[in-house]
């Protein structure tokens, strides 16, 4: 849609061009700005032509550009010990109508975003990755996504800041996943996702996203029970409500899907 407030459209080029003026905002695919009013908005600033390199593989895992698009994301060749990889296609599947908007959205875009849907978030949060994020003074900070993404559209990314990159950790990589997504129709908005990681060590990292206002991190020495897990997600308040499912059934759903996660694992 147009955005009628919106008079000024700068492509930043430099990290000085990242510093915004009152009423801009950064621009990353578009894909969420452009489908409602932003009546506050009167610039924005387009990072997309920043240049930056949508992935790179180094010794210790995976970056990630927060430009690029979930399409970029899956680009990448996998080594053949990234034994999590499929869990890329899993998360970018789970968008809502997927392959329309997978060439736009970008991976940074979802996070700053922060919908209980963000499968960008449910990836970086199963995966354990940070976020680098750029302050207007010049400094970089670097946070655990999952930390990043405390409620629906709030994060802890203070005006000026921008998602740089998420940094996929090796061991991560390296891990046995399982990934389970329940949504209300075939193509629809996720109701709940719950993911596991399985660890060299043993350890298991069990995930819950969509089902609750900000991503739920688990860990434990070793794949849970299931007398466990219903102790656990007894524990959890505020499961999410909308018309992508009630309350009580996200929590009674994900807990069938934990169980799932979990007995795959344990094989
Ligand atoms: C058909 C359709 C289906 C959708 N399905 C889903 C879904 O299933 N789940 C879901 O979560 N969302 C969904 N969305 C919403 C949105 O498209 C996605 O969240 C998308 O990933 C946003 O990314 P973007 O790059 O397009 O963000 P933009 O629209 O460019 O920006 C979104 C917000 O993030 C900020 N931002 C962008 N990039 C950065 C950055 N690098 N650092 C800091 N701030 C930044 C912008 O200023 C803006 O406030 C859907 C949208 C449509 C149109």
């Amino acid at each position: 849609m147009d955005l009628h407030t919106v008079t000024s459209l700068r492509a930043a080029r430099s990290r000085d061009d990242l510093r915004l003026a009152p009423g801009e905002s950064v621009l990353g695919g578009g894909s969420w700005l452009f489908s409602e009013p932003q009546p506050e908005l009167s610039g924005l600033v387009d990072l997309t032509t920043m240049g930056w390199a949508p992935w790179t593989i180094h010794g210790d895992g995976l970056s990630v550009a927060g430009t690029c698009t979930i399409a970029e994301l899956l680009e990448p060749p996998v080594p053949t010990d990234w034994t999590a990889a499929p869990l890329f296609r899993e998360c970018a599947e789970a968008f809502l109508m997927s392959f329309k908007i997978w060439n736009t959205a970008t991976v940074g875009g979802n996070i700053a975003l922060a919908l209980p849907a963000g499968a960008m978030i449910s990836l970086a949060a199963a995966l354990d990755a940070d976020a680098v994020i750029w302050r207007p003074d010049g400094t970089e900070r670097r946070q655990l996504v999952t930390e990043v993404v405390l409620g629906v559209r709030h994060t802890t990314l203070q005006p000026g800041e921008v998602i740089r990159s998420i940094e996929v950790p090796a061991g991560s990589l390296r891990a046995r996943t399982a990934f389970r997504k329940v949504a209300l129709t075939p193509m629809g908005r996720s109701s709940a996702i719950v993911i596991g990681r399985l660890d060299d060590d043993g350890r298991l990292t069990l995930t819950v996203t969509a089902a609750t206002p900000r991503p739920y991190v688990f860990r434990f020495g070793e794949p849970p029970t299931n007398d466990e897990l219903q102790t656990l997600f007894a524990s959890v308040h505020g499961w999410y409500e909308d018309p992508h499912g009630a309350a009580d059934w996200r929590a009674a759903i994900s807990l069938e899907l934990a169980y799932d996660v979990c007995e795959e694992l344990r094989a």
